[in-house]
């Protein structure tokens, strides 16, 4: 079953996510209820915080997209339908060094029709386990890195509101007021 995703400004989105300890069959679970949830809604990326549970994990799926990016995974190429969906457990990024900045804008499946531009690093590598707790290291760039970036600052509270620039905040800003007030109405009920 899909879950209900969890609207800004909720106050899970600001939590920061518990270290998954066991890869069961619950975590595996979680992981087919999250990428059913995904898809459903038409999203890249999921985080647990969008689905009201506060660990580090979220799911990915970036097969339909027409974006150009590259990627290594365990050090061989497999095709994407081969590891996607994917769940990411855990993960820790880092920035690979004197990659540029690009713009591109974003949108969140906790900010329904809300998008604006935001600055990240263009390629990263990640350490994660996956829903069996097997460990992986993933190299990317372009919108898969851009998609694990947005994702992974979910896991630690952070929205990407967060890393607009001031101007581009702004833009947003009476469309964001209204939508955390929508939130807060339906919560009361
Ligand atoms: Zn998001």
């Amino acid at each position: 079953m899909p879950l209900r995703i969890v609207h800004f400004n909720d106050p899970i989105l600001r939590a920061k996510g518990e270290k998954v300890a066991a890869f069961d069959a619950e975590l595996t679970h979680l992981a087919n209820e999250m990428v059913e949830t995904m898809h459903e809604a038409g999203g890249i990326g999921l985080a647990a915080q969008q689905i009201g549970r506060t660990l580090q994990l979220c799911v990915v799926d970036l097969r339909e997209s027409s974006e150009k990016f590259s990627w290594e995974l365990d050090g061989a190429r497999p095709p994407l339908d081969l590891f996607m969906p994917m769940a990411i457990a855990n993960p820790q990024v880092t920035v690979v060094k004197g990659t540029p900045e690009t713009v591109f804008e974003e949108g969140c499946l906790s900010f329904p029709k809300i998008r604006g531009d935001v600055v990240r690093p263009d390629a990263i590598e990640v350490k994660f386990k996956d829903q069996a707790g097997v460990p992986h290291l993933l190299k990317c760039d372009g919108l898969f890195a851009r998609c694990i970036q947005h994702e992974v600052d979910h896991l630690n509270g952070v929205l990407f509101i967060d890393r607009m620039e001031k101007k581009v905040r702004a833009s947003i800003d009476d469309a964001v007021k209204t939508l955390a007030k929508e939130t807060k109405a339906a919560g009361k009920k």
